[in-house]
């Protein structure tokens, strides 16, 4: 095993990974991780480019991460951003902390001075050394969105709404009739992604959100496909436990999709890569035992073991799972 590649979102993502790499050290220590990050979630705030799921997956694999939260930095504050709102020019429902400010500030100087988003992440990690190569999804800058169901503040019912906005802002309670990804038809994968596919020796989907993170990656024209031609097998794992998500409110974006909210249909969503979908292997939580045999009818190889991740160990153990399952 040298060469892992995950597809990744933020915290679902992040705390998995983190785990990955505990679990590679002991048992694998010359193996690489490339992390493919989903960037669908960028924005642009007070002229600065956001990348939440790019800055958590950082933060959390360098250990700048804000635990109780799960994103942004540990011991933040937020003066520049309560200055900004003194100015009626904040945003009130996105944290904007005065550490993680840092950060958009030099990608975005980056950016601006030419480099790619790719060239302005390799930066940032140099100094979170996250000890695994991360890449975002694409260069181009594509952005979820979500077409409202119902009038919201400024908002009226069929307008496309930020996903971030709609996920932060209104916590995911206004009904929604699709997503949307805006610069999708322009967009390509960046640099050394469709490689890290395609030379893995096994490619983890972590327990990220099925729709708006693992989805919006997959929709990057050539990724799906670089999927369903590696020769490495493709493991997931469920970010449902019992019929609901973990944490975050996957819910919502698995039924705009119409899609069951359980591990068998999300792994049958995902579907077997014997019947054109992407899977070799789907972990289920042992809550979710039940659904082996459908899995196993469907063509995908599936185990069920505990898939709360706690801690790094909790996290390492599924990652050990996730390995063993397509090592058997
Ligand atoms: P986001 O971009 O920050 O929303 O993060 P991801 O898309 O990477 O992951 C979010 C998903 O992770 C949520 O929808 C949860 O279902 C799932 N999740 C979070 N914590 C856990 C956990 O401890 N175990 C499992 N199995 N899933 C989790
Ligand atoms: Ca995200």
């Amino acid at each position: 095993m040298q060469k892992v590649t995950v597809l990744a979102g933020g915290v679902g993502g992040a705390r998995f990974t983190r785990g990955l790499l505990h679990q590679l050290e002991h048992a694998h220590p010359s193996a690489d991780v490339t992390v493919i990050v989903n960037t669908g979630d960028d924005l642009w705030l007070n002229g600065l480019r956001v990348c939440p799921d790019l800055d958590t997956v950082m933060y959390t694999l360098g250990g700048g991460i804000n635990e109780e939260w799960g994103w942004g930095r540990a011991g933040e504050s937020r003066r520049t951003s309560e200055e900004i709102a003194a100015y009626g020019r904040g945003w009130s429902w996105f944290t904007l902390g005065d550490l993680d400010l840092a950060t958009h500030i030099v990608r975005t100087d980056l950016l601006r001075g030419g480099a790619t988003l790719s060239q302005a992440t390799a930066f940032l990690c140099e100094r979170w050394q996250p000890g695994a190569r991360l890449l975002p999804m694409s260069d181009q800058p594509v952005e979820t969105h979500v077409r409202i169901g119902a009038d919201a503040d400024e908002h009226r019912a069929g307008d496309l709404v930020h996903f971030e906005e709609w996920w932060v802002r209104y916590r995911a309670h206004i009904p929604v009739t699709e997503f949307v990804q805006v610069g999708l038809g322009a967009a390509t994968a960046a640099p050394g992604v469709l490689e890290a596919i395609g030379e893995a020796d096994v490619v983890l989907l972590p327990p990220s959100n099925p729709v708006v993170s693992v989805g919006t990656i997959l929709a990057v024209p050539g990724i799906r496909d670089a999927l369903r031609s590696t020769a490495a097998p493709v493991v997931g794992v469920s970010p449902i436990i019992g019929g609901s998500a973990v944490r975050g409110m996957a819910d919502e974006c698995l039924r705009t999709i119409g899609v069951e909210t359980s591990a068998l249909g999300v792994g049958l969503h995902y579907g077997s890569r014997r019947s054109g979908g992407l899977l070799d292997g789907w972990l289920v939580d042992e809550a979710d035992a039940a659904s082996l045999p459908a899995l196993a009818a469907a063509g995908i190889r599936s185990a069920a073991v505990p898939l709360w991740m706690r801690d790094v160990p909790s996290a390492a153990a599924i990652a050990r799972e996730a390995l063993t399952l397509v090592e058997r």
